[in-house]
């Protein structure tokens, strides 16, 4: 998601992956997920209150990836509003609000 980009402009993005199934999406993300083979070290992260860092890391890890997208849609249709951490190039609380974007151009969730 650009400056640019509004939530809804990114859940029209997703509606070509509308007919794709999860186990599809699931297979695409884990096997090209840029996420997925990053090597994050032996030490666990340091968590913080603050949720500016979960922004910068969304938009270093991701964006080069070539699921976002399919990413995306995979947490929306298995996650929805739940969702926790950075997936599809968004943090939580972004994700949210596109999820509901998401939910409306899917007609509240029938297609899941
Ligand atoms: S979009 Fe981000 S979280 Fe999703 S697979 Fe790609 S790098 Fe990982």
């Amino acid at each position: 998601m650009n400056d640019e980009e509004s939530f809804e402009e990114v859940a029209a993005r997703l509606d070509d992956l509308q007919g794709v199934p999860i186990g599809t999406l699931f297979d695409l993300v884990t096997r090209e997920g840029a996420c997925m083979s990053i090597d994050v070290g032996a030490e666990e992260p340091t968590w913080t209150s603050d949720r500016a860092p979960d922004r910068e890391l969304a938009a270093n890890i991701c964006a080069a990836c070539p699921v976002v997208d399919e990413c995306l849609e995979l947490e929306f249709r298995t996650a929805g509003f739940t969702t926790l951490g950075v997936w599809g190039a968004l943090a939580e609380d972004d994700r949210r609000a596109a999820y509901l974007a998401w939910l409306q151009r899917r007609g509240g969730g029938e297609s899941r």
